[in-house]
């Protein structure tokens, strides 16, 4: 064990790049063995080791003077694997970087600008209050706010385009801005219950829907803990495994992906900036998660039908779709959202031809596709 002073030292000196010895030396180590194996576990590296590493990585080991100290670097070269980062978090943020690299190269930052470990998803919480003080005031939470109160007995008098026009000046006067803190209030406790049960999320510019803004991708500690699922009334398990999370980073790309091109359907639906209140809520998450669903399901279908992580992919596609699938139902649409809802579900009836599995786990979960609407 070393001392707190030696310690320090240690990082110090190996970030200028002195070598074991030297570092014995200087500190009065007896045991540089000691020292190799310190900085094995802390992943210690001077910068030549780094780059040594990166080589390694990258591929392109063997140069002379790499061979002379390569047992060490490529220990420390050596990838974080799944197994490292689940028993010490530590390692997890790294893993993740390196994961990232190894699966998705440089288009993970075609959509993404940052890919974070948040273990106990403070920082998503931040994030979310910061984006709803940032957003209070924009079309979307208004819209959500004139969809609340447009029964409101005090505009009985109104009808139609008079009415909502009625409810809108109220909520931007004096007397109203209460009733629109609590709508955004509502949004944001929403948002928040939604994280609790989130392996993963991408907080991104929703507001700012397709004006390629990048999202912020987190991740979290479930990843690295067993999920339980209750399919049909049995409790099922599900370990964590590397592939599984690749299947949900797979997800988090496509909203990453929506956010920043807009949400695009055949026939040249669009949503984007210009238009984006227009679209409900539940029928945004309605095409969000479906579309994000699928593109994980394109990864772990490969992985064979009876894969659990397939089997965990499409247990809780069926379960959130079966959610939504209820919150459409009961909801009020205008010809332009039932276009869009019609659109989609179109999309899943062909999935299910695709999909090995998916029609039977929509049957457990109670999925109808039967959305049909009068236009
Ligand atoms: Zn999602």
């Amino acid at each position: 064990m070393f001392t707190r002073q030696q310690r320090k030292g240690i990082e110090k000196l190996v970030e200028d790049g002195f070598n074991d010895a030297e570092i014995s030396k200087r500190l009065g180590i007896d045991n540089p063995q000691e020292l190799s194996a310190y900085r094995k576990s802390k992943r210690l590296m001077t910068p030549s080791e780094r780059k040594a590493r990166r080589n390694i990585i990258g591929g392109v080991v063997g140069t002379g003077a790499l061979l002379a100290t390569r047992g060490l670097i490529y220990e420390l070269a050596r990838p974080v694997t799944f197994e490292d980062a689940r028993r010490n978090p530590e390692l997890r943020q790294e893993y993740i970087n390196q994961l990232v690299e190894r699966e998705f190269g440089k288009t993970a930052f075609q959509y993404v600008h940052q890919f974070v470990y948040d273990y106990d998803k403070s920082l998503t919480v931040r994030t979310i209050n910061d984006e709803t003080i940032k957003y209070s005031q924009e079309q979307l939470f208004l819209e959500n706010a004139i969809d609340a109160y447009i029964n409101h007995p005090l505009f009985k008098d109104y009808n139609g385009k008079e009415r909502r026009k009625k409810v809108l000046e109220f909520l931007q006067s004096p007397s109203g801005r209460p009733t629109l803190q609590n709508t955004v209030e509502f949004i944001r406790q929403g948002r928040l219950r939604n994280l609790e049960v989130k392996l993963a999320g991408s907080v991104g510019y929703m507001y700012d829907l397709g004006l390629k803004k990048k999202s912020k991708l987190f991740i979290y500690d479930g990843v690295f803990k067993p999920s339980y699922r209750n399919v049909s009334g049995t409790e099922r398990i599900f370990e964590p495994t590397e592939e599984n999370l690749i299947a949900i980073l797979k997800h988090e790309l496509s909203h990453a992906e929506d956010y920043y091109r807009g949400l695009h359907l055949q026939n040249g639906f669009a949503v984007t900036h210009d238009n984006f209140t227009k679209i409900k809520n539940d029928v945004s998450f309605y095409i969000y998660e479906s579309k994000a669903y699928l593109r994980a399901l394109e990864f772990t279908r490969a992985l064979g039908v009876d894969h659990p992580t397939h089997q965990f992919a499409l247990t809780d596609f069926a379960a959130n779709m079966a959610r939504v699938e209820k919150d459409l139902r009961s909801a009020k649409l205008d010809t332009y959202n039932q276009t869009l809802v019609g659109i989609q579900q179109g999309n899943l009836k062909e999935a299910i031809k695709n999909y090995p599995g998916l029609a039977d786990m929509f049957k457990v979960f109670g999925v109808r596709l039967d959305l049909t609407y009068k236009n």
